[in-house]
Order: C-alpha cells, then sequence, then structure tokens
C-alpha cells in the first residue's frame, strides 16, 4: 500500500506514525505532506525570546489506555506533571475553573450569590424546556444568573455568535455537570465524593512543549522509512469514479497513492473534489470556522499570577483567555527573568481584526492587560503575533443535519479518510485527534471498521481508564 497524509498535526501524525511500524511490510510507501515549515499543527511549540511556548495552553489528557500509551511511548521520560490551576478573571476577582457551586457564590458576594440561588430555584421550579442550545443546556444546570455571569460572555466572544444559536453539543462536551442543590449539601454534609473532589488535578506535560510529542513521532517515521515533506501544502485529492487515487501538490505535481488521509480543513477538501455534487458543496459551505489571534507578551515580572492560564470574563476586553507560560515547566523559560503570556482573540476570516497589523494587535493586547489589573503599566516589554485560521469548527445550531451529507459523501469516496479537528469538523483536543489517527491507522493496515465519525461525540469507550503519573500509566483510582 502507498499512503499519504495531509497535514502533520496530532492526528496526521499519529497516523503515520502508526502506518510506519508496517512500512517495509504491509506499506511500501508512507508520505505526509505538511503546509507549514513545523510539524505539530495547533499543537506545535514555537520558540520565542529564549523560552519554548505553545500556541496557547495545551494541557495533555486523556483517560484512555490506548491513548496513554502512545503519548508515553513517543514522550518517554521527557516529561513532568504539572499540578493544574486554571481559574475564570471576572470583575477582577478568581474563580474556579471548573466551576465550583459554592466558591463561585463566595466569590459573588452575599446579593449576588442570592440572586444567583433564587435564579436556580426558578429553574429547577420551571425548567428551561429547550435544552439543544448552549443557552438552554447550560441555564437548565446552572439557572439564567449564573449563566449570564460565566458562561454568556465569554462563549460569546469565541464563538461570535449568540449562546442561543450556539448547540448543546459544545457544552455538553465541555462543562462539568454541577448542581446547586449537590453542592450545598456537600458543604452542609461533607462526605467521601465530596473530599474526592478536591483532589489536586494534575496533567503530564513534555519538557519540551507540546510541540515534542510530534517532533518525536517525526522522528521515528523518518527512522523507519517515512517521509515528512514540510512546506508542501496539498491543492486537492483526485477522484476517479469514486475513489481517491492521487493527489495533487500546491507545486502543481501530482502523485499517486491507495489511500489517502486528509486532516486539511473539511471544506477545502470537498469543495475541490472533481467528482463532487453541487448539493454537497454547498453544505459544506456552510460549515464555519471561528480564527484565533495569539498576541504574545514579554512581561518583565515572574510573579504575575500563578493559573497556567485564566478565562477572561470582562465584557470590557475584548481578550478572551490568557496563558501564563512561566506556570507550565522550568525546562521551558529556562534561566529567563520575563514571563511570557500568550493573550487570545478571536474572530472570523471576513473580521477586520483578522488582518489587523502586527503593531496594533500588540500595543492593544498590552493596554488590555494592564486594563485587567493583573499587569503593571510599564511592564510589557515587547509582542509577537500568531495568527490560526479555522482553529475552532462553530457547532452552530443544526450543525450535525449540515456535516452528515458530507462526511457520508466522503465515505463514499474509496481510500479517502478524513480525520482531525478542522479535517472532520470535530471540536478536538489532542487526545481526540490522537485516537483518530490511531483509528484511521487500524482501518486501513488491518481492515478494522471504526466509525471515525463518531469520536469526540458519540464516544466514550473508557473501559481500560487510566492516567498518566510522574512514574508511568497508573489504572484510573488506584
Ligand atoms: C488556542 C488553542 C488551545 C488549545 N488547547 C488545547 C489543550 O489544552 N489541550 C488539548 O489537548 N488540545 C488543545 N487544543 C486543540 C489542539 O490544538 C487540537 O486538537 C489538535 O492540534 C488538532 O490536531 P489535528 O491534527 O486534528 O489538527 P491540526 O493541529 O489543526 O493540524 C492540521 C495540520 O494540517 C496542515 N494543513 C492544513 N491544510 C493543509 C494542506 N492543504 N496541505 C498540507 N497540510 C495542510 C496544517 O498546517 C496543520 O499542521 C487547543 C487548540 C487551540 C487553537
Amino acid at each position: 500500500m502507498r499512503i499519504a497524509v495531509i497535514g502533520a498535526g496530532p492526528a496526521g501524525m499519529t497516523a503515520a506514525y502508526k502506518i510506519s511500524e508496517e512500512l517495509g511490510k504491509k506499506v511500501s510507501a508512507l508520505d505526509v505532506y505538511e503546509l507549514s515549515a513545523q510539524v505539530g499543527g495547533l499543537s506545535k511549540s514555537i520558540d520565542l525570546w529564549d523560552q519554548r511556548v505553545d500556541l496557547g495552553p495545551h494541557r495533555f489528557f486523556s483517560h484512555d489506555t490506548k491513548i496513554n500509551e502512545v503519548w508515553l511511548e513517543v514522550v518517554g521520560k521527557d516529561y513532568d506533571i504539572v499540578n493544574r490551576q486554571t481559574r475564570i478573571y471576572y470583575k477582577k476577582q478568581f474563580f474556579d475553573y471548573p466551576i465550583r457551586a459554592l466558591n463561585a457564590l463566595k466569590g459573588l458576594g452575599l446579593f449576588e450569590a442570592a440572586r444567583c440561588m433564587i435564579s436556580y430555584l426558578i429553574e429547577r421550579l420551571a425548567p428551561t424546556r429547550d435544552t439543544s442550545t448552549f443557552e438552554g443546556w447550560v441555564t437548565s444546570r446552572f439557572g439564567k444568573r449564573l449563566y449570564t455571569i460565566f458562561f454568556k460572555t465569554y462563549s460569546e466572544k469565541l464563538w461570535g455568535i449568540s449562546c442561543t444559536d450556539l448547540d448543546s453539543d459544545f457544552a455538553a462536551q465541555r462543562i462539568k455537570k454541577l448542581s446547586l442543590f449537590e453542592a450545598v449539601k456537600n458543604a452542609l454534609f461533607p462526605g467521601k465524593r465530596n473530599k474526592h473532589a478536591t483532589l489536586v488535578d494534575q496533567f503530564a506535560y513534555p519538557t519540551r512543549g507540546t510541540g515534542s510529542v510530534y517532533e518525536n513521532m517525526q522522528q521515528k517515521i523518518s527512522d523507519r522509512g517515512g517521509n515528512v515533506y514540510l512546506n508542501r501544502g496539498v491543492e486537492r485529492v483526485n477522484t476517479t469514479k469514486s475513489s481517491a487515487r492521487s493527489l495533487t501538490l500546491e507545486s502543481g505535481e501530482t502523485r499517486e497513492y491507495d489511500h489517502i488521509i486528509s486532516t486539511m480543513p473539511i471544506s477545502i477538501l470537498v469543495e475541490r473534489l472533481p467528482e463532487v455534487p453541487a448539493a454537497i458543496v454547498e453544505q459544506s459551505r456552510k460549515l464555519t470556522f471561528r480564527n484565533t489571534i495569539l498576541v504574545y507578551l514579554r512581561v518583565d515580572r515572574t510573579n504575575l499570577f500563578s493559573d497556567q492560564w485564566l478565562y477572561v470574563h470582562d465584557p470590557s476586553v475584548e481578550v478572551g483567555r490568557v496563558t501564563n507560560f512561566r506556570n507550565w515547566l522550568p525546562s521551558v523559560y529556562g534561566h529567563s527573568q520575563s514571563t511570557i503570556l500568550c493573550l487570545e482573540y478571536w474572530c472570523y476570516l471576513d473580521d477586520p481584526l483578522w488582518n489587523q497589523d502586527p503593531d496594533h494587535l500588540i500595543e492593544n493586547a498590552g493596554k488590555e492587560i494592564v486594563r485587567t489589573g493583573l499587569v503593571e503599566e510599564g511592564e510589557v516589554r515587547e509582542g509577537h503575533v500568531v495568527r490560526l485560521p479555522r482553529c475552532y469548527p462553530v457547532y452552530f445550531k443544526g450543525y450535525r443535519e449540515v456535516v452528515k451529507p458530507v462526511e457520508n459523501y466522503i465515505d463514499s469516496v474509496e481510500g479517502l479518510h478524513a480525520i482531525g479537528r478542522y479535517g472532520a469538523y470535530k471540536y478536538n483536543n489532542q487526545d481526540h485527534s490522537i485516537l483518530m489517527g490511531l483509528r484511521v491507522a487500524e482501518n486501513i493496515v488491518d481492515g478494522t471498521g471504526h466509525d471515525l465519525w463518531s469520536i469526540n461525540t458519540d464516544y466514550e469507550v473508557y473501559q481500560e481508564s487510566s492516567v498518566i503519573t510522574k512514574t508511568g500509566l497508573q489504572p484510573k483510582g488506584s
């Protein structure tokens, strides 16, 4: 088999890494084509001001033993454990994230807490009927008032659409269940379960940054005889009689394969397929993506705040999240005496913000971070801008009906496999993309029939639950 992979992010690299084990056996050629100059996709790490940083916060976490085993196999011993602290910053106060009811109510003060409780009781007496939207789903669990304070502003900044137009899939995937009633009960009658909830949340982080996972995979793929071509974008996949048989590079060159794994944006892939029906193109054009602008600031202080990242819920600033790379591992900041912060701004391709000049973005980010009170005037030394196009597939209301015919069409093209975050239109974390890579490799090499589209929407197979600890993999709960 000759196999091509489009894109060297976690999904594409994991697929290639697994398939490369078969080079010289079932596989005769393996080529990865990456548009940019580096592997890792959205999970790459970059060198900046003598430090190493990720593209925003990148915490790897999974309970799935297969995913954890691959991660450990690739990372080896080059990781350490980080005690996670991530909070919401609202009206110059810090609140726990994921939200804990009592902490939220305490922080809001008596009057606001009473309003939240009343609003929650109203919700219990007259529950919100339509829970298919983000607003309905969250309100039904938290009450309107808490929803407005802790979810509405941030989500609307991130997605750029009203929470009534956002599908509840996004909430169900990302927000831990919380019941105010349970929280109050647990506070009054602390039991075993309550104690459990206060355990420190930890995660494993590679000593050379998240991107080193995929750099290690790149090395292994090359050692086994595969090719990882950088700065080599794929223009289109060519199909003949319902099968994918070749791809054309941006340089115009065409190469033939038996299987093509695509992690390029699904809408671009579909639009450029030669025999695709107009109705499918029309559906794929409805799939929308949100972009991120990352503004890195070098700040002349090392003790700004203790979180790895903060969610900024204040509607008076545009920034939505701030990562503090000083609080990950010392190995990534070395001897540097400054802190690198990364401020995230979200927009669509046609928003004026997307094309704003870097100096302007840096100046604005500098002003905003001072306005939040997290950094003092005069402490920002320099800035750097990175733009991430199409990095969030938008789960707008009804998106499943739009994406389904597109998925069916891709499935009908023999030899074509679409996986990944924008590749399969899934709001994936690394673990989901790694799993897609593992499963597509099995489908191709072993002929298994995993349904790749169900990963990260309907999949929750944690039979072999485990966590990565300092000494390796441990069964969960041991
Ligand atoms: C700000 C931010 C924070 C995040 N935080 C976390 C986190 O804390 N934890 C976590 O696990 N995940 C996090 N993620 C998600 C994580 O980055 C993604 O899930 C993961 O990188 C997706 O991998 P992928 O391979 O599916 O896609 P990508 O990483 O997007 O990789 C796709 C690759 O395809 C390449 N490509 C595109 N078009 C072409 C083409 N035509 N030809 C060739 N190559 C092409 C791209 O250049 C890219 O390298 C975060 C993402 C963002 C944006």
